[in-house]
Formats: structure tokens, C-alpha cells, sequence
């Protein structure tokens, strides 16, 4: 912050003005963040910077409703106003219009070659994160990036409306809470598990306005998927942001994607200081770790997996930027594979490419053969509940069993479901039997 902001040190409880690196935005809030930025900014007003804003259509997307497929219209009409680089439409026609087909459903492709999928996962795959940069987002889980070490977080459409026109940010340093992670989870434990964990020990509001850093060696042989996950929930316990330290297995993640996608490849990591001060400070011991699931109504109320066989579930679900990444799906399909599940249970991909390495790996058919239902669209689907017709939406109540990120009631559609968030090797389990499973019994 101190760098995007020209100064030398910045301290906790300073307010800076910032440089944004990257601006994204989504079809739920762009649409108003470019009518602030045209009412503040003027009509004819020119955005500040069009290679350093991102826009990803992917909340509701798959859906007959029709203002939701006008939202990524009026996206796509400021792309093209603007000359914006960065745009992954639904549609490969600039000039056309968004039409979901409700003959066809949400199961059969229904996106041309630039769609990306969800925006936080996109992001990274398509080379938008980079170490040691500033990425605001008009999405609360913008704070997955994080896992890149770089300051990510989420921001309302009047602030977002305010960058599109100066770039620029007033932010307020937050304070560090430091959650050191040692040793080796043990099989059967995922990084969902640890950030379920991290989150029940200080509650859905424990971190509010703090940057929560994850270090130690439990941190730096975490793969990038896992450290995503973590990362992206930080805005769960409250957190402003989640923070890994950037390391090789960061660098040669992103280099790859930048190369790849024509991003900007170029960027200068920031490292931890040596003489960090926390306003907390836990030391987490990864192999005591035991499959965790946060129960209704917030993210902070855990128990294990093995506490909660008594829970009769309806539903299962594996999908979104937390839980809809290949590695997911693999783990999900190590479980399942050769069996069938006993509950309706919904799949939806975060990317095409995750489509494309499940295809790849003959997992998309394992996973249809054990009754998983695959939607080919890739999205945020019933994350976030969305209109009636979203698929895998909870259109009256029922209990769910989520690799997904958040379980506010109505979160997933109907207000009185209950949703039960857990790893994708614990949701498989429960598909399989109905009921709330602890999945080590599953793994040989
Ligand atoms: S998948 Fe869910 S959490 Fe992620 S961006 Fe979409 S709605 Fe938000």
C-alpha cells in the first residue's frame, strides 16, 4: 500500500490514496458502477485507464431473466464505448445481444470462446493477478487474489465508480492478524478445512477491517488452488484482505498465465517485513486438522464433519471460485468415483478450463456416471441463490451441503434453507450417504 500510495512506510490506521493496479467488475455490480461513474464523471467521460480494468460477467448469467441478461448488455455496450481490452463476454459478437435460450437449460453450453467464467478465479487464470499490486473488485471474494501477494479487496460501486475515473483510492492500512500454519494435513483434509477452522476460532466477524496473513511452512507448500481457497474466505471472518507471501510456486503460476493470456507480465513482489508487528498472532497446527463444516447460519459456527452424522441432508452442491476449481472437482470425484449419490447434487464448473481439465482426466464422466448433475455453463449458478430458474437454486427450504464460501440464511436462494459449508472431499461424502459424512471413511 505504502508503494501504490508514493510513500516510503505506511503504518495500521492510515489512510492512503492508492494507485489501482486492476479494477474488476461483474454484471451484477457494473452496471451501477458505470452509472456513477457517468453521473460523477459526465457522459462522454473516459474511464482512467482501459488496460487496467476487467470486466466478467458471471453471476447471473444462465437465467431467462431478462434484466439480468440486459446487465451484460450494458456492460458490453461500455466495453465497446470505452475501448476496453479486458472483457470476457458471454457472447463473441460485440454488437450482439445476451439471450439465454431456456429451451436448451442451464446444463447444455451456452457461451461463446471469451467467456471466463467466475470473475475471481478467472482473474488468475486469465493472468490479472500479480504479486505486489493493488486489485479492487466489486465483489466481496475479490479478496482471493490475495493468495498472489498482492492487496485485493472488495469495494462498493461508488468507490468503483470513482477509480473507473481517477484510478485512484482512499484506503485505510488495516491492522494484521497473523495465522501461522505448521505441518501436513493429514489425508482426508483439505485447505477448506483449514480456513473453516481459522474462521470458527476468531467468528464471522473476527477479522473485520484486518489483513489476515497466512505464513509458516503449512502456508508455503500449499499449491495455489488451496491457497486461493483460503484466501478468498478471508472476507468471511470480516477480513479486508487475505494475504500469502509471494514465492515460486506464486511466480511460476502466474508467469505461466500472463504469458499465456497477453497480460502484463511484469510485476515487482512484495516480501514480509522482517519486523512485522501483528495485532494477533496463532500458530495452527495442520495435522490435528479434522474435516470441518460450518453450520447454519454463518461461516464461524464449526463442528467436524464427524459431529454431525445426525444431519439429514436434501442437497449437495460443488461449485463457485472457492470450490468449483479442478482440484476441487478431482478430490470431489476421488470420492465418488464407482458409486452413486443418495441426494440431488449439483456440479458447476468456475472456469472452461476447468471443464477442459475434467474432460481432459475422464473425471466430467465419473462424475456424471456417479449422478452428479454437470451444468457445462460455468458461473457463479446458486452461490449466490440468483433468479428462480438458476441452476441448483434452493427454491424452498431444504438443507445443503456446500463446497461453496458463504451460508447467510437465503444465501443460496429460499430464506429458510440451511446450507452447510465444507470441503469438497466432506460434500462428496455426504452426497454419497445423505447425510452429513466425515470423508476419511471414504479414502483408502
Ligand atoms: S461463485 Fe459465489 S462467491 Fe464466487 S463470485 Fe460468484 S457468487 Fe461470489
Amino acid at each position: 500500500m505504502a508503494r501504490a500510495a508514493g510513500k516510503t512506510a505506511v503504518k495500521p490506521g492510515d489512510n492512503v490514496w492508492v494507485n489501482v493496479d486492476v479494477l474488476m467488475t461483474h454484471d451484477v455490480c457494473g452496471p451501477g458502477t458505470i452509472g456513477v461513474f457517468k453521473r460523477e464523471f459526465g457522459q462522454d467521460a473516459k474511464v482512467w485507464d482501459k488496460n487496467k480494468i476487467v470486466i466478467i460477467p458471471d453471476h447471473y448469467i444462465f437465467t431467462a431473466d431478462s434484466k439480468s441478461n440486459r446487465n451484460v448488455d450494458i456492460l458490453r455496450d461500455f466495453v465497446r464505448e470505452q475501448g476496453l481490452k479486458y472483457f470476457y463476454d458471454v457472447i463473441d459478437d460485440p454488437n450482439g445481444h445476451w439471450v439465454f435460450d431456456a429451451a436448451k437449460g442451464p446444463m447444455k453450453r451456452q457461451y461463446g470462446d471469451s467467456f471466463a467464467g467466475v470473475c475471481h478465479t478467472a482473474l488468475a487464470a486469465k493472468g490479472h493477478t500479480r504479486p505486489g499490486e493493488i486489485l479492487l473488485g466489486t465483489d466481496s471474494h475479490t479478496c482471493m487474489a490475495g493468495a498472489f501477494g498482492e492487496f485485493a479487496t472488495g469495494i462498493g460501486n461508488t468507490d468503483a465508480g470513482f477509480v473507473l475515473g481517477t484510478g485512484k483510492l482512499l484506503l485505510k492500512v488495516p491492522e494484521t492478524m497473523r495465522f501461522r500454519l505448521e505441518g501436513k494435513m493429514q489425508k482426508g483434509v483439505m485447505a477448506k478445512d483449514i480456513i473453516l477452522h481459522v474462521i470458527g476460532d476468531i467468528g464471522f466477524d473476527g477479522a473485520t477491517y484486518r489483513a489476515m496473513q497466512f505464513d509458516g511452512p503449512g502456508a508455503s507448500s500449499l499449491n495455489m488452488d488451496d491457497r486461493m481457497t483460503i484466501a478468498n474466505m478471508a472476507i468471511e471472518a470480516g477480513g479486508k484482505n487475505g494475504i500469502f507471501e509471494p514465492d515460486q510456486t506464486t511466480f511460476d503460476y502466474v508467469n505461466e498465465r500472463t504469458k499465456f493470456n497477453g497480460t502484463k507480465t511484469a510485476y515487482d513482489p512484495i516480501f514480509c517485513d522482517k519486523d512485522q508487528r501483528f495485532f494477533y498472532d496463532k500458530t495452527f497446527d495442520l495435522t490435528k486438522l479434522e474435516p470441518t463444516v460450518a453450520c447454519h447460519p454463518n461461516p464461524g459456527v464449526r463442528k467436524l464433519a464427524k459431529e454431525l452424522g445426525n444431519i439429514a441432508l436434501d442437497r449437495a452442491y460443488i461449485g463457485s471460485c472457492t470450490g468449483g476449481k479442478s482440484s476441487d472437482f478431482f478430490a470431489f470425484a476421488q470420492i465418488v468415483k464407482g458409486k452413486k449419490v443418495k441426494i440431488d447434487t449439483f456440479g458447476v464448473p468456475a472456469t472452461p478450463e476447468v471443464i477442459a481439465d475434467l474432460r481432459a482426466a475422464n473425471v466430467w464422466q465419473v462424475l456424471v456416471d456417479a449422478g452428479v448433475q454437470m451444468s457445462e455453463n460455468p458461473g457463479c449458478a446458486a452461490c449466490l441463490g440468483g433468479p428462480a430458474d438458476t441452476f441448483g437454486r434452493m427454491n424452498k427450504p431444504m438443507k445443503c451441503i456446500s463446497a461453496t464460501n458463504r451460508n447467510f440464511p437465503g444465501r443460496m436462494g429460499h430464506l429458510e434453507s440451511q446450507v452447510f459449508l465444507a470441503s469438497p472431499y466432506t460434500v462428496a461424502a455426504s452426497a454419497l450417504t445423505g447425510k452429513i459424512t466425515d470423508p476419511r471413511e471414504y479414502l483408502s
